[in-house]
Formats: structure tokens, C-alpha cells, sequence
């Protein structure tokens, strides 16, 4: 079935008319229809829209036209403004906020030909590791439905996982698209800060925010990011450099390449199925021919604490603006003051509360200079790690998760231990650097995919996916897919 496919065997299928855009769509539709009732990926998606989309497709191809995406059906997470199409980021205080333009990002799917159809559930406003954060409920991981996806983009990595979509996007603030793509066995890239523009997508923490793609594999991670790749008048934060053709650094050679592996990554409550899979991918690329290079970024056990102070200062104003007046499901008050206060009480769940409030301390008066100008510092010497690191080796190499996808309910109410599952992917949002994830194993019973995760130089993405690439056309990770099984009525029955 074409939603099985990848982004370039589809492509290559459209091309020649084996396949068209609408029966491409019309597969990822009946996908849902089929498993997304057990999986959840979807907090809504617009049929009859997506077949539009997919019929314009056709009349393209049909025309001959030749476009990156053209007919590829790419779902997106609830954190990015469609036009005309709901945007909620998961959370209730929204209502029926529908988005008047698009984010740079879709506008470019959309130019590059794709079809950009669903709202993918997450955490709310992208606060989480699991996806157990949504106002719309929880996505289940395709591997093992008892288990989380990851988060905070859980629906975008379980869409793809479920072949309900051939490529998602999500963002990734400290890991929310490294995180479940690791958990749910896909590709999930997270660009240089910078690299593609954040216009468009709600803030949840201004100076970490990057948007990136899931695909099936690293090839179709090269063609999404040089779709969505590019500097943006409309946000002053992404940088005029130029955009190569990520496809031309896949060679599968990495003969002489330097690769380091940080000591303090493998830390004790690291799983023991998740260390030895790691083992396993630093020796083959040892075989592969690159050089295996121990190093050291000094500051690695101050990111988390760092991250919280900055990424919850940056927050709390971020969401300052959802306060009834301009946004929001207003709750009525005798004054504004009241307004607010219910608006927002009402309006966001346990965790974006959480978060204010711990972002609304770390920057006030008396506590600015200790907490939050603190943490600005520690980040500059976390990010000169890295610099120094990447002096002498040309991508680095760690676990993405120290476990894999945890059961739903076991984290959800000990906020700590949720924080603790982003440890080895919050430093790369910190340092501005580059990072994926890609599968690298399984572990034993039951049967759940594991991530290897890459780091590169700011701006390195070519070398990145040139190292990730060589290390999938080694091995056969990718190949393999989530044992779904078609939902009805509460039994469980095998796909063929
Ligand atoms: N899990 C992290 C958090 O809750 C990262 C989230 C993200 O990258 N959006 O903040």
C-alpha cells in the first residue's frame, strides 16, 4: 500500500504513474480509519481537504510537473498554523481557534508539492515527554499500545510509525522530535537553530524552538529539510546560510570521519539493552571505517536543571498572551484580573501551570540573577563544550533516550522523572548544535525500538545525515515495522 512507502519509492511510483496522489491519500485515510481509533496520533484531520490537496497533485504529475514532495501526504503537529485548519496545541484554552495564514514551513510543504492534511496529537504546548500532557487525550505507541510515543510530539512520531502518514513534522525544544522517534523507531531530525524558520509555529520557548521532520528513513530526513530549510524576513532568528542539497552527502562513507563518544553519556540509569545497542552502532561504525574518539562535554550534568530554568522562563512569557482578551475560550470575570485568572485556570492542564509558575519565579525580582542569569551562563559553557568537542571530531554519538517507550501512567505523576527522560537530548537545544535520531535496535521483551542519536556542528546537518545514512545502509533497523493490529469493538486482530 503506498502509505507504506517511503517519501522517495513513493515519489518515484508517482512519477511514473504507477501511483497516484489520491489513492497515496486515500491509503494514509484508510490507515487511520483502520488503527488510529487504538493509536490516537490524530487529534482531527479534513478528509475531503486532503483529497483536494491530492487531486491537484494528480493534475501536476499529470503535467509533468517536477517538485520534491508533489503528491506526498505529510501530517503535521498541532503546534503549526495551517490556514484554515484548527490549531490548538493540544490544549483546551484555544477552543475553536482556527489559523488565518500559514507557517512558513507548510507554506514551503505546500510549495514543494506535499499534502498537508491532519493536526498531530502532543503534549500541550509542547510540554512533555509522553503525550500523556494532551487535552485530547493520549497517543499510544504503535510498537506496544500500552506504552507512550514519547513527547512531545508523540503524534508525529506514532503517525509515522503506524504508516498513517509517509512524514510528519514536530519541534523540538529539548527533544520533542529526537525523543519519540526513538521511541516509536523513525528517523526524527532536529535542525540547527536557526536552520529553518519558526514563523508560524506557537512558542513555547523562543531561543530552543526548532521545527523539524519524521520520516522512515535518512534519505527522506534529507529531502524534508531541504524543503524546509532557508532564512525568513518573518523570523529574525533564522540565518541566511545557504541550503545544500542534503541528498548529495548521502554516500555511505564515513572512511576517515572522526566520531566522538561523550563519557558522560553512559551514565548509570542508562538501560543495559539500550547501552549495548549503542555498543553495538559505535563498533560498526569502527568496521565502517571511522575513527571512534572518546570526549568529553564537561557540563553535561548541569543541562537538565539549565533547561528548566530557561525553558520555563522563556514560557511563562510565551504565554503570557493566552489570557482571554486576544486568544482563548474567554471564562467571564467581574474585572480583567478575574478574567484572566479564570480564562487561564480554566483553559491550560497541570503541566503548562506547572511551568509558568516555575518560569514566573526563576525570572522575578531577587530571583533573576540566581536562577535565570545563572542558567544563561551555564548554557554558553554547554554550548562551548560542544564548539571544543567539534574541533576535533565531525559528529558526536549517544544513546537518545536512556530507555525505551516507558508504560503510560508509570512517569506521568512524578514531573522529575518525566524531565529526566530528556537527559541526553536537552544539551543539543541548549548549544544551538544539530541532532537526529535514528533506530538502532530493539529490546528483547517486549519488543520496542531503540535510538541512536547523532549531534553535529551548527549548520553540519549534510555531515550529519552523511553519518546517519551510512550507518542505516549498514544495518536493517529501518526496515522493520510496527506490528499493528486492526481495532474494533475492543478486540485485537492481526493486519495481513
Ligand atoms: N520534554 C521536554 C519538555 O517537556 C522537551 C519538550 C520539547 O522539546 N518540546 O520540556
Amino acid at each position: 500500500m503506498p502509505n507504506q512507502l517511503t517519501i522517495s519509492e513513493l515519489s518515484a511510483k508517482l512519477a511514473n504513474r504507477e501511483v497516484s496522489a489520491r489513492e497515496a491519500t486515500q491509503a494514509c485515510l484508510d490507515q487511520i480509519a483502520r488503527v488510529d481509533g487504538q493509536i490516537k496520533a490524530f487529534i482531527s484531520h479534513d478528509a475531503a481537504d486532503a483529497l483536494a490537496q491530492a487531486d491537484a497533485a494528480d493534475k501536476a504529475l499529470a503535467a509533468g510537473e517536477k517538485k520534491p514532495l508533489l503528491g506526498v501526504p505529510v501530517a503535521v503537529k498541532d503546534v503549526l498554523a495551517v490556514k484554515g485548519q484548527p490549531l490548538n496545541c493540544a490544549s483546551k484554552i484555544l477552543g475553536n481557534f482556527v489559523s488565518p495564514y500559514d507557517a512558513t514551513v507548510v507554506e514551503k510543504l505546500k510549495a514543494a508539492g506535499a499534502i498537508v492534511f491532519g493536526r498531530l496529537n502532543m503534549d500541550e504546548f509542547a510540554m512533555g515527554s509522553s503525550t500523556e500532557n494532551s487535552a485530547f487525550g493520549t497517543t499510544r505507541n504503535p510498537w506496544d499500545t500500552s506504552r507512550i510515543p514519547g513527547g512531545s510530539s508523540g503524534g508525529s512520531a506514532a503517525a509515522v510509525a503506524a504508516q498513517e502518514c509517509v512524514a510528519s513534522l514536530g519541534s523540538d525544544t529539548g527533544g520533542s522530535i529526537r525523543q519519540p522517534a526513538a521511541l516509536c523507531g523513525c528517523v526524527g531530525l532536529k535542525p540547527t537553530y536557526g536552520r529553518v524558520s519558526r514563523y508560524g509555529l506557537v512558542a513555547f520557548a523562543s531561543s530552543l524552538d526548532q521545527i523539524g521532520p519524521f520520516t522512515k528513513n535518512v534519505r527522506d530526513a534529507a529531502t524534508m529539510l531541504g524543503v524546509l530549510s532557508g532564512v525568513d524576513p518573518r523570523d529574525s532568528t533564522s540565518v541566511p546560510q545557504p541550503v545544500p542539497d542534503y541528498t548529495k552527502a548521502l554516500t555511505g562513507d564515513v572512511r576517515g570521519l572522526k566520531i566522538g563518544l561523550p563519557k558522560e553519556y553512559m551514565i548509570g540509569g542508562l538501560d543495559a539493552e539500550v547501552k549495548a545497542a549503542v555498543d553495538v552502532a559505535v563498533k560498526k561504525y569502527a568496521e565502517l571505517g571511522a575513527e571512534i574518539v572518546e570526549i568529553s562535554l564537561p557540563h553535561t550534568d548541569y543541562a537538565v536543571a539549565t533547561y528548566y530554568i530557561i525553558a520555563t522562563a522563556e514560557a511563562s512569557a510565551n504565554l503570557a498572551r493566552f489570557d482571554g482578551i486576544r486568544y482563548c475560550q474567554r471564562v467571564d470575570g467581574a474585572d480583567p484580573i478575574e478574567l484572566y485568572c479564570k480564562t487561564r485556570g480554566a483553559g491550560f492542564g497541570p503541566e503548562v501551570k506547572r511551568r509558568i509558575i516555575l518560569g514566573t519565579y526563576v525570572l522575578s525580582s531577587g530571583y533573576y540573577d540566581a536562577y535565570y542569569l545563572r542558567a544563561q551562563k551555564v548554557r554558553t559553557l554547554i554550548r562551548n563544550d560542544f564548539l571544543k568537542a567539534f574541533e576535533t571530531v565531525d559528529a558526536i554519538v549517544t544513546p537518545t533516550t536512556p530507555t525505551a517507550a516507558f508504560k503510560a501512567g508509570e512517569k506521568s505523576g512524578d514531573p522529575l522523572q518525566m524531565y529526566l527522560s530528556d537527559i541526553f537530548t536537552i544539551s543539543c537545544n541548549l548549544g544551538g548544535i544539530c541532532g537526529m535520531s535514528l533506530p538502532c535496535g530493539f529490546t528483547a521483551n517486549p519488543k520496542l525500538p531503540i535510538g541512536l542519536q547523532l549531534l553535529g556542528k551548527p549548520f553540519g546537518e549534510a555531515m550529519l545525515l552523511r553519518v546517519a545514512h551510512a550507518y542505516e545502509q549498514a544495518t536493517s533497523w529501518h526496515q522493520e515495522t510496527a506490528p499493528l493490529r486492526r481495532w474494533s469493538s475492543g478486540r485485537e486482530r492481526k493486519l495481513d
